[in-house]
Protein backbone atom coordinates (compact mmCIF):
# COMPACT_ATOMS: atom_id res chain seq x y z
CA UNK A 1 0.00 0.00 0.00
CA UNK A 2 1.34 3.48 -0.90
CA UNK A 3 1.99 5.42 2.35
CA UNK A 4 0.11 9.04 2.44
CA UNK A 5 2.03 12.10 2.22
CA UNK A 6 1.33 14.55 5.08
CA UNK A 7 2.93 18.01 5.27
CA UNK A 8 2.53 20.09 8.63
CA UNK A 9 3.06 23.74 8.30
CA UNK A 10 3.96 25.63 11.28
CA UNK A 11 6.34 24.42 13.80
CA UNK A 12 4.77 26.01 16.73
CA UNK A 13 2.08 24.06 19.44
CA UNK A 14 0.11 22.76 16.51
CA UNK A 15 2.64 21.68 14.45
CA UNK A 16 4.86 19.76 17.53
CA UNK A 17 1.08 18.51 19.00
CA UNK A 18 0.78 16.44 15.48
CA UNK A 19 4.40 15.33 14.25
CA UNK A 20 4.81 13.87 18.28
CA UNK A 21 1.98 11.63 17.30
CA UNK A 22 3.09 10.95 13.73
CA UNK A 23 3.21 7.16 14.48
CA UNK A 24 0.06 7.08 15.76
CA UNK A 25 -0.90 7.64 11.65
CA UNK A 26 -1.41 4.73 9.67
CA UNK A 27 0.63 4.37 6.48
CA UNK A 28 2.02 7.84 6.54
CA UNK A 29 5.01 9.74 6.20
CA UNK A 30 5.50 13.19 7.33
CA UNK A 31 7.26 16.73 6.14
CA UNK A 32 7.29 19.10 8.73
CA UNK A 33 7.87 22.31 7.83
CA UNK A 34 9.33 24.66 11.15
CA UNK A 35 9.36 28.23 9.49
CA UNK A 36 11.36 29.57 11.83
CA UNK A 37 14.18 27.60 13.59
CA UNK A 38 12.24 27.50 16.53
CA UNK A 39 13.65 30.44 18.68
CA UNK A 40 10.48 32.08 19.60
CA UNK A 41 9.85 32.76 23.15
CA UNK A 42 9.29 31.10 25.50
CA UNK A 43 6.11 30.62 27.86
CA UNK A 44 3.54 28.78 29.65
CA UNK A 45 0.47 27.01 28.53
CA UNK A 46 -2.29 26.61 31.18
CA UNK A 47 -4.96 23.99 31.08
CA UNK A 48 -7.11 22.20 33.04
CA UNK A 49 -6.43 18.18 33.17
CA UNK A 50 -8.24 16.22 30.83
CA UNK A 51 -7.76 12.73 29.04
CA UNK A 52 -5.90 14.84 25.88
CA UNK A 53 -3.09 15.53 28.55
CA UNK A 54 -2.63 12.18 30.62
CA UNK A 55 0.45 11.42 28.26
CA UNK A 56 2.15 14.40 28.91
CA UNK A 57 0.94 14.35 32.97
CA UNK A 58 4.51 14.01 34.48
CA UNK A 59 5.56 16.84 32.70
CA UNK A 60 3.22 19.67 33.84
CA UNK A 61 3.02 21.17 37.21
CA UNK A 62 -0.33 20.78 38.61
CA UNK A 63 -2.53 22.67 41.02
CA UNK A 64 -5.70 21.11 42.41
CA UNK A 65 -7.06 24.87 44.05
CA UNK A 66 -7.21 27.56 42.35
CA UNK A 67 -9.05 31.09 42.99
CA UNK A 68 -11.09 33.51 41.61
CA UNK A 69 -11.07 36.84 43.56
CA UNK A 70 -13.02 40.32 43.23
CA UNK A 71 -12.97 43.31 45.84
CA UNK A 72 -16.28 41.69 47.47
CA UNK A 73 -15.68 37.87 47.29
CA UNK A 74 -13.23 34.91 46.52
CA UNK A 75 -13.78 31.89 46.29
CA UNK A 76 -11.36 28.63 45.96
CA UNK A 77 -12.47 25.95 43.77
CA UNK A 78 -10.69 22.51 44.19
CA UNK A 79 -10.10 19.39 42.16
CA UNK A 80 -8.67 15.84 42.59
CA UNK A 81 -8.89 14.52 38.72
CA UNK A 82 -9.07 17.59 36.45
CA UNK A 83 -6.17 20.07 38.51
CA UNK A 84 -4.89 23.21 36.63
CA UNK A 85 -1.89 22.41 34.89
CA UNK A 86 0.91 24.95 33.20
CA UNK A 87 3.15 23.12 31.04
CA UNK A 88 6.58 25.15 30.04
CA UNK A 89 6.58 25.92 26.01
CA UNK A 90 10.32 24.54 25.29
CA UNK A 91 10.11 21.32 28.03
CA UNK A 92 6.54 20.43 25.25
CA UNK A 93 8.74 21.31 22.28
CA UNK A 94 11.75 18.79 23.67
CA UNK A 95 9.21 16.55 24.83
CA UNK A 96 7.38 16.39 21.01
CA UNK A 97 11.01 16.21 19.55
CA UNK A 98 11.92 13.16 21.73
CA UNK A 99 8.71 11.39 20.25
CA UNK A 100 9.37 11.41 16.76
CA UNK A 101 10.70 8.90 14.70
CA UNK A 102 12.98 9.90 11.77
CA UNK A 103 12.00 7.47 9.85
CA UNK A 104 8.67 8.78 8.57
CA UNK A 105 8.97 12.64 9.43
CA UNK A 106 11.54 14.88 7.68
CA UNK A 107 11.94 18.32 9.45
CA UNK A 108 12.24 21.04 7.28
CA UNK A 109 13.49 24.41 8.97
CA UNK A 110 11.90 26.68 5.44
CA UNK A 111 8.46 28.90 5.58
CA UNK A 112 5.92 27.97 3.34
CA UNK A 113 4.29 30.24 0.63
CA UNK A 114 1.06 29.97 -0.83
CA UNK A 115 -0.21 31.20 -4.25
CA UNK A 116 -3.20 30.16 -6.43
CA UNK A 117 -4.28 27.46 -3.89
CA UNK A 118 -0.59 25.72 -3.92
CA UNK A 119 2.27 25.45 -1.67
CA UNK A 120 5.34 26.62 -2.22
CA UNK A 121 9.00 26.07 -0.21
CA UNK A 122 11.67 28.39 -2.19
CA UNK A 123 9.76 28.74 -4.93
CA UNK A 124 9.25 24.79 -5.64
CA UNK A 125 5.64 23.53 -5.51
CA UNK A 126 4.85 21.17 -2.35
CA UNK A 127 3.65 17.98 -3.11
CA UNK A 128 1.25 15.46 -1.33
CA UNK A 129 -1.75 13.78 -0.12
CA UNK A 130 -2.97 16.50 2.85
CA UNK A 131 -1.57 19.59 4.10
CA UNK A 132 -2.66 20.59 7.54
CA UNK A 133 -1.62 24.32 8.01
CA UNK A 134 -1.00 26.43 11.60
CA UNK A 135 0.70 29.40 10.30
CA UNK A 136 0.02 32.45 12.00
CA UNK A 137 -2.92 34.69 10.58
CA UNK A 138 -2.96 38.19 11.05
CA UNK A 139 -6.23 39.04 13.26
CA UNK A 140 -8.85 42.11 11.82
CA UNK A 141 -8.97 45.40 13.71
CA UNK A 142 -11.45 46.54 16.06
CA UNK A 143 -11.78 43.60 17.89
CA UNK A 144 -12.03 42.70 21.55
CA UNK A 145 -8.05 40.99 22.39
CA UNK A 146 -7.03 39.31 25.23
CA UNK A 147 -3.63 40.71 25.94
CA UNK A 148 -0.98 40.07 29.17
CA UNK A 149 2.16 40.81 30.08
CA UNK A 150 3.79 38.26 32.53
CA UNK A 151 6.77 38.37 35.12
CA UNK A 152 8.42 35.27 36.82
CA UNK A 153 9.40 36.80 40.46
CA UNK A 154 11.39 35.91 43.09
CA UNK A 155 11.15 36.97 46.33
CA UNK A 156 13.28 37.29 49.30
CA UNK A 157 10.77 36.14 51.96
CA UNK A 158 8.17 33.71 51.79
CA UNK A 159 5.13 35.54 50.11
CA UNK A 160 2.90 33.38 47.94
CA UNK A 161 0.61 30.16 48.70
CA UNK A 162 1.97 27.38 46.53
CA UNK A 163 -1.24 25.36 47.02
CA UNK A 164 -3.32 27.23 45.16
CA UNK A 165 -3.35 29.35 41.78
CA UNK A 166 -4.67 32.57 41.88
CA UNK A 167 -6.51 32.11 38.38
CA UNK A 168 -8.29 35.40 38.30
CA UNK A 169 -8.34 38.38 40.79
CA UNK A 170 -9.71 41.55 39.68
CA UNK A 171 -8.61 44.11 42.35
CA UNK A 172 -6.77 46.07 39.85
CA UNK A 173 -6.64 49.06 37.05
CA UNK A 174 -10.40 48.18 36.03
CA UNK A 175 -10.28 51.77 33.71
CA UNK A 176 -9.10 50.48 30.23
CA UNK A 177 -11.23 47.43 30.24
CA UNK A 178 -11.63 44.29 31.85
CA UNK A 179 -8.31 43.49 33.92
CA UNK A 180 -7.33 40.91 36.30
CA UNK A 181 -4.34 39.43 37.92
CA UNK A 182 -3.30 35.77 37.14
CA UNK A 183 -0.85 34.17 40.02
CA UNK A 184 0.92 31.21 39.52
CA UNK A 185 2.66 30.12 42.62
CA UNK A 186 6.01 28.09 41.91
CA UNK A 187 6.90 28.25 45.24
CA UNK A 188 6.73 30.34 48.89
CA UNK A 189 9.37 32.52 46.74
CA UNK A 190 8.68 32.52 43.53
CA UNK A 191 5.27 33.00 41.30
CA UNK A 192 4.64 33.91 37.59
CA UNK A 193 2.41 37.61 37.72
CA UNK A 194 0.19 38.36 34.65
CA UNK A 195 -1.56 41.68 34.20
CA UNK A 196 -4.59 40.84 31.80
CA UNK A 197 -6.66 42.70 30.11
CA UNK A 198 -9.67 42.28 27.80
CA UNK A 199 -10.10 45.38 25.60
CA UNK A 200 -9.18 46.57 22.26
CA UNK A 201 -6.21 48.51 22.77
CA UNK A 202 -3.29 46.95 23.59
CA UNK A 203 -1.58 48.62 26.23
CA UNK A 204 2.12 49.88 26.74
CA UNK A 205 4.59 48.23 28.82
CA UNK A 206 4.63 50.30 31.47
CA UNK A 207 1.00 50.20 31.70
CA UNK A 208 1.15 46.12 32.73
CA UNK A 209 4.14 46.46 35.24
CA UNK A 210 3.05 49.10 37.03
CA UNK A 211 -0.46 46.93 37.62
CA UNK A 212 1.97 43.84 38.62
CA UNK A 213 3.86 46.12 40.92
CA UNK A 214 0.79 47.67 42.76
CA UNK A 215 -1.03 44.21 43.00
CA UNK A 216 2.17 42.56 43.93
CA UNK A 217 2.85 45.63 46.94
CA UNK A 218 -1.12 46.36 48.41
CA UNK A 219 -2.25 42.26 48.38
CA UNK A 220 1.17 40.28 49.00
CA UNK A 221 3.40 43.48 50.88
CA UNK A 222 5.72 43.12 48.22
CA UNK A 223 8.01 46.54 47.13
CA UNK A 224 11.33 44.39 45.93
CA UNK A 225 12.07 41.29 43.91
CA UNK A 226 13.99 39.72 40.92
CA UNK A 227 12.85 39.40 37.60
CA UNK A 228 13.91 35.69 36.64
CA UNK A 229 11.65 35.62 32.76
CA UNK A 230 9.29 38.09 31.33
CA UNK A 231 6.25 36.42 28.91
CA UNK A 232 3.42 38.50 26.89
CA UNK A 233 0.76 37.85 24.14
CA UNK A 234 -2.35 38.90 22.55
CA UNK A 235 -4.99 36.47 21.63
CA UNK A 236 -8.11 37.56 19.82
CA UNK A 237 -11.30 37.16 21.85
CA UNK A 238 -13.38 36.13 18.72
CA UNK A 239 -13.91 32.41 16.17
CA UNK A 240 -10.73 32.40 13.84
CA UNK A 241 -11.15 29.49 11.31
CA UNK A 242 -9.34 30.16 8.50
CA UNK A 243 -10.47 28.42 5.14
CA UNK A 244 -8.71 27.03 2.40
CA UNK A 245 -9.97 24.53 -0.20
CA UNK A 246 -6.18 22.90 -0.60
CA UNK A 247 -5.68 22.66 3.24
CA UNK A 248 -6.90 22.12 6.50
CA UNK A 249 -5.90 24.46 9.02
CA UNK A 250 -5.20 23.56 12.93
CA UNK A 251 -4.60 25.26 16.16
CA UNK A 252 -5.43 29.07 16.28
CA UNK A 253 -5.51 29.46 12.30
CA UNK A 254 -8.03 26.55 12.51
CA UNK A 255 -10.55 27.47 15.47
CA UNK A 256 -9.06 25.59 17.87
CA UNK A 257 -9.28 28.94 20.54
CA UNK A 258 -11.68 29.90 22.78
CA UNK A 259 -12.93 33.01 22.07
CA UNK A 260 -13.82 33.71 25.58
CA UNK A 261 -10.88 32.24 27.42
CA UNK A 262 -8.35 32.08 24.77
CA UNK A 263 -7.52 28.97 26.25
CA UNK A 264 -6.39 27.20 22.98
CA UNK A 265 -3.76 24.29 23.99
CA UNK A 266 -5.75 21.58 25.39
CA UNK A 267 -8.45 22.19 21.96
CA UNK A 268 -5.28 21.86 20.03
CA UNK A 269 -4.89 18.26 21.77
CA UNK A 270 -8.39 17.07 20.90
CA UNK A 271 -8.35 18.76 17.51
CA UNK A 272 -5.13 16.31 16.85
CA UNK A 273 -6.94 13.34 18.38
CA UNK A 274 -10.02 13.92 16.11
CA UNK A 275 -8.03 14.14 12.86
CA UNK A 276 -5.90 11.29 13.43
CA UNK A 277 -8.80 8.88 13.84
CA UNK A 278 -10.69 10.84 10.99
CA UNK A 279 -7.17 10.20 9.13
CA UNK A 280 -6.91 6.65 9.96
CA UNK A 281 -10.85 5.95 9.16
CA UNK A 282 -10.94 7.94 5.76
CA UNK A 283 -12.74 9.92 6.67
CA UNK A 284 -13.77 13.63 5.39
CA UNK A 285 -10.76 15.30 7.75
CA UNK A 286 -12.46 18.26 9.77
CA UNK A 287 -10.72 20.81 12.12
CA UNK A 288 -14.53 21.41 14.03
CA UNK A 289 -13.63 21.85 17.94
CA UNK A 290 -16.36 24.08 19.55
CA UNK A 291 -19.84 23.21 19.49
CA UNK A 292 -21.99 25.70 17.47
CA UNK A 293 -24.02 26.36 20.49
CA UNK A 294 -20.86 27.33 22.59
CA UNK A 295 -19.65 29.41 19.62
CA UNK A 296 -23.02 31.07 20.18
CA UNK A 297 -23.21 31.74 23.47
CA UNK A 298 -19.39 33.26 23.41
CA UNK A 299 -20.69 35.63 20.93
CA UNK A 300 -23.00 37.11 23.37
CA UNK A 301 -20.31 36.46 26.52
CA UNK A 302 -18.33 39.07 23.69
CA UNK A 303 -21.00 41.66 23.19
CA UNK A 304 -21.83 41.61 26.64
CA UNK A 305 -18.39 42.17 28.23
CA UNK A 306 -18.03 45.17 25.30
CA UNK A 307 -21.01 47.30 26.08
CA UNK A 308 -20.50 46.76 29.89
CA UNK A 309 -16.57 45.24 30.99
CA UNK A 310 -17.36 47.05 34.25
CA UNK A 311 -20.22 44.77 35.68
CA UNK A 312 -17.69 41.89 34.70
CA UNK A 313 -15.29 41.23 37.78
CA UNK A 314 -18.28 40.59 39.41
CA UNK A 315 -20.43 38.42 37.14
CA UNK A 316 -17.26 36.11 36.47
CA UNK A 317 -17.26 35.39 39.90
CA UNK A 318 -20.85 35.05 39.84
CA UNK A 319 -20.66 32.89 37.11
CA UNK A 320 -18.52 30.04 38.44
CA UNK A 321 -19.23 30.55 42.31
CA UNK A 322 -22.52 28.58 41.26
CA UNK A 323 -19.71 25.51 40.20
CA UNK A 324 -17.54 22.96 41.36
CA UNK A 325 -13.95 22.66 40.81
CA UNK A 326 -15.02 19.33 38.60
CA UNK A 327 -17.88 21.36 36.69
CA UNK A 328 -15.89 24.56 36.15
CA UNK A 329 -12.70 22.41 34.44
CA UNK A 330 -14.75 20.98 32.52
CA UNK A 331 -16.83 24.04 31.31
CA UNK A 332 -13.53 25.66 30.36
CA UNK A 333 -12.22 22.28 28.73
CA UNK A 334 -15.48 22.66 26.29
CA UNK A 335 -17.05 19.31 28.34
CA UNK A 336 -19.65 20.70 30.19
CA UNK A 337 -23.02 19.34 30.89
CA UNK A 338 -26.83 20.94 30.10
CA UNK A 339 -26.89 21.38 33.51
CA UNK A 340 -23.68 23.43 33.73
CA UNK A 341 -24.93 24.98 30.97
CA UNK A 342 -28.30 25.93 33.03
CA UNK A 343 -26.35 27.60 35.91
CA UNK A 344 -24.34 29.31 33.90
CA UNK A 345 -27.08 31.03 31.98
CA UNK A 346 -28.96 31.39 35.39
CA UNK A 347 -26.19 33.94 36.68
CA UNK A 348 -26.34 35.87 33.93
CA UNK A 349 -27.83 39.31 34.05
CA UNK A 350 -31.00 39.15 31.97
CA UNK A 351 -31.18 42.50 30.18
CA UNK A 352 -27.68 42.82 29.66
CA UNK A 353 -27.95 39.38 27.89
CA UNK A 354 -30.97 39.96 25.72
CA UNK A 355 -29.30 42.86 24.62
CA UNK A 356 -26.32 40.98 22.94
CA UNK A 357 -28.18 38.09 21.93
CA UNK A 358 -30.57 40.85 19.91
CA UNK A 359 -27.13 42.31 18.42
CA UNK A 360 -25.27 38.91 17.64
CA UNK A 361 -28.95 37.69 15.83
CA UNK A 362 -29.13 41.13 13.96
CA UNK A 363 -25.76 40.51 12.62
CA UNK A 364 -26.12 36.89 11.31
C1 LIG B 1 2.42 34.23 25.52
C2 LIG B 1 1.24 33.35 25.24
C3 LIG B 1 0.66 32.63 26.29
C4 LIG B 1 -0.42 31.78 26.06
N1 LIG B 1 -0.95 31.10 27.11
C5 LIG B 1 -1.91 30.20 26.89
C6 LIG B 1 -2.40 29.41 27.96
O1 LIG B 1 -2.01 29.58 29.12
N2 LIG B 1 -3.32 28.46 27.67
C7 LIG B 1 -3.80 28.26 26.41
O2 LIG B 1 -4.61 27.36 26.21
N3 LIG B 1 -3.40 29.05 25.40
C8 LIG B 1 -2.46 30.00 25.60
N4 LIG B 1 -2.02 30.77 24.55
C9 LIG B 1 -2.71 30.68 23.24
C10 LIG B 1 -2.29 29.47 22.36
O3 LIG B 1 -2.16 28.30 23.10
C11 LIG B 1 -1.01 29.72 21.63
O4 LIG B 1 -1.13 30.87 20.82
C12 LIG B 1 -0.57 28.52 20.75
O5 LIG B 1 0.79 28.71 20.54
C13 LIG B 1 -1.28 28.38 19.41
O6 LIG B 1 -0.66 27.35 18.69
P1 LIG B 1 -0.55 27.35 17.11
O7 LIG B 1 0.27 26.19 16.72
O8 LIG B 1 -1.88 27.52 16.51
O9 LIG B 1 0.26 28.69 16.76
P2 LIG B 1 1.78 28.99 17.07
O10 LIG B 1 2.22 28.26 18.28
O11 LIG B 1 1.92 30.48 17.06
O12 LIG B 1 2.58 28.37 15.84
C14 LIG B 1 2.54 28.90 14.55
C15 LIG B 1 3.85 28.53 13.91
O13 LIG B 1 3.82 28.82 12.51
C16 LIG B 1 5.12 29.21 12.14
N5 LIG B 1 5.06 29.92 10.86
C17 LIG B 1 4.68 31.20 10.64
N6 LIG B 1 4.77 31.48 9.31
C18 LIG B 1 5.22 30.33 8.69
C19 LIG B 1 5.51 29.99 7.35
N7 LIG B 1 5.36 30.88 6.35
N8 LIG B 1 5.90 28.73 7.08
C20 LIG B 1 6.03 27.79 8.06
N9 LIG B 1 5.80 28.10 9.36
C21 LIG B 1 5.39 29.33 9.68
C22 LIG B 1 5.61 30.08 13.28
O14 LIG B 1 7.02 30.17 13.29
C23 LIG B 1 5.05 29.30 14.46
O15 LIG B 1 6.01 28.38 14.96
C24 LIG B 1 -0.96 31.65 24.74
C25 LIG B 1 -0.40 32.39 23.71
C26 LIG B 1 0.68 33.23 23.94
C27 LIG B 1 1.25 34.02 22.79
Amino acid sequence: MKKKIINIFGGGCAGFSFIRRSQEVKEATFKFYLGSDNNEKDHYWGFWRSKYSNDFDEICLKWNKWKIINYDNEKTFFSCQHPYCIINKNKWINFCKRKIKNSNVKIIKKKVEDKNSKFYVDEKPIEGDYFFDSRNVAFGKNILLQHFLGLTIETNDNKFDPSTVILMDFRCNQSRGLHFMYVIPFSKNKALIESTLFSKNVENRKFYLSAINSYLKNFFNIEFFKVLKEEKGIIPMHHINFFQENSVSIGARGGATKPSSGYTFIYIQKQISNIIYQLNYNLKINNFIHTKFSLFMDKIFIKALEKNPKIFPDLFYKMNSRLSGDEMALFMNGNQSFKTWLKIIYSLPKLLFLYAIWHCIKRN
